[in-house]
């Protein structure tokens, strides 16, 4: 198998790769380890006036840096400030091309606040930022002809999982369509924001088309959700929370506003007999406990046949064994922390409810907020209750000849984010593949972390609205439909 991003990316928007055996390499993320930064990152960019917070490392529970909050007065005033960005397309894409450049330039920085303020390992941060950059040059490609007019102001609600990637594609599909953005980062990862938005503005953005607003999102998300000058909103999170939002925006602003929603999952794959169990052990183990499975798109319900379950679950214990969990700083690190302490405490709090479910957790460092993965026994997806988002695999057996009940269990939870399916048989694949209901099917490979501009993330149903982030869609529902602007 080659490499999706060998067929389709390299040489058109795709980042280049960042060698970490490269010396050169090693010495920069050397040198970026003593960077401070709230030196490096003052967040001052809409002079926010509220509560002063530390932001901590989740690997060692130590503050990092502070973050200044916004309240209700800086979010006024960043509302009174803000303006569409009144630039030609073409200047918005060289703009935007240019704070790609930088992006990459500054990887030291940027990999070190990852993995400090994130707990990213080094891998997934060499991920998130490839992920960032290809953002800004696929948008900057797919609008830099573009005619339509911008919507007006947007605000963008981005997560603390992909507190780089996320955030950054948000706003560059806001901003390559001619809007303002008011851009409210998760509340732990305030500072790779900040970074981020300063190399923005570094690159050409004005000031007053992006605006940082760090902050709670009863306060800052509230305000930006209800304020009538505000034309859409661009939300990735949980599905609760885009409920709130859309019930919010339906009380105060325009009818149609759109609200572009990425969600949850209760994401499924299905193993038969015929898949190559190492393949599918490896596709397992990483859709599952990647990121310390803090990924919207990660595995949370294995279906396996029961023939070869007794096999591949030795197989998956042996390979859970064998990931290495510690600080992200350790270039060793497969699995960092979770993200905070609350988060934590609710994984545990799941697994110890459950616990007569349990058949394998691996060992995980007592300091910093640490999970180990584990493996649970389920009848069935019905049996889980929500998504938990974290490092936890649940494990339920078919028969031969049940494939189909399964797709259609799978399919009454009612998410539809991203699914995968082990298997040789090619009339399997085209059956499962049309009955599923999923945003992204992967078949013989993990389902995480899909490549921007070849293979378009987003859900249905309960994960979210698409248009899906990263395809051919996306932008365009940042410019304002062809009637409203008639009616301008
Ligand atoms: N796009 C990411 C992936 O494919 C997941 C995004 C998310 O977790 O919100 O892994």
């Amino acid at each position: 198998l080659v490499a999706p991003e060998a067929i389709f990316g390299a040489g058109r928007v795709n980042a280049r790769g960042f060698d970490l055996s490269d010396a050169r390499v090693i010495e920069e993320i050397e040198a970026a380890r003593s960077v401070s930064l709230p030196d490096a990152a003052p967040i001052t960019v809409s002079a926010p006036s509220g509560e002063t917070h530390p932001v901590l490392n989740p690997a060692t529970g130590e503050a990092v840096g502070w973050v200044v909050e916004a309240d209700a007065a800086t979010v006024a005033r960043a509302l009174d400030d803000a303006r569409p960005w009144g630039a030609a397309p073409a200047e918005r894409a060289a703009v935007l091309r240019r704070a790609a450049d930088l992006y990459e330039a500054n990887y030291g920085l940027i990999f070190a606040t990852l993995a400090r303020e994130a707990g990213k390992s080094w891998g997934d941060a060499v991920g998130e930022l490839r992920e960032a950059v290809d953002f800004l040059r696929y948008y900057a490609r797919e609008g830099e002809a573009a005619t339509a007019p911008a919507r007006g102001l947007i605000a963008a609600i981005s997560p603390w999982n992909f507190p780089l990637a996320i955030f950054t594609g948000q706003i560059a599909a806001a901003l390559m369509a001619g809007n303002g953005v008011l851009a409210k980062p998760a509340e732990p990862t305030p500072m790779i924001a900040a970074i981020a938005v300063r190399l923005m503005h570094e690159a050409g953005v004005p000031a007053s088309a992006l605006q940082l607003l760090p902050g709670p999102g009863r306060v800052v998300g509230a305000a930006i959700t209800s304020d009538p000058r505000i034309k859409g909103v661009v939300f990735t999170g949980s599905t609760e929370t885009a409920q709130t939002i859309a019930r919010t925006m339906a009380a105060n602003l325009a009818p149609g506003t759109p609200l572009i929603a990425e969600t949850g999952g209760l994401n499924a794959m299905i193993v038969d007999t015929t898949a190559l169990p190492e393949q599918a052990v490896r596709d397992v183990v990483a859709s599952a406990f990647r990121s310390a499975g803090q990924r919207c798109s990660a595995l949370r319900c294995l279906y396996v046949q029961e023939d070869v379950a007794p096999h591949l679950i030795e197989m998956i214990k042996g390979a859970m064994e064998e990931q290495a969990l510690g600080d992200p700083w350790d270039l060793a690190t497969d699995i960092g922390p979770v993200i905070d302490a609350r988060a934590k405490a609710g994984i545990e709090g799941y697994i110890a409810a459950h616990a007569d479910w349990v058949m394998h957790r691996v060992a995980a460092p007592a300091a910093g907020t640490f999970v180990a993965p584990t493996l649970l026994k389920v009848r069935g997806i019905e049996d889980l209750e929500r998504e938990i988002f974290g490092p936890v695999l649940h494990l339920a057996t078919y028969k031969a000849g049940e494939i189909d009940k399964v797709v259609a269990r799978i399919n009454a939870r009612g998410f539809g984010l991203t699914f995968g399916l082990h298997t040789r048989i090619d009339q399997r694949v085209q059956d499962v593949a049309e009955a599923i209901h999923a945003g992204n099917i992967y078949v013989n490979r993990n389902q995480i972390g899909a490549v921007v501009g070849s293979q378009p993330f987003g859900g249905e149903g309960l994960s979210g609205t698409g248009p899906k982030a990263g395809g051919p869609l996306y932008l365009a529902r940042f410019f304002a439909a062809p009637e409203q602007a008639a009616g301008e």
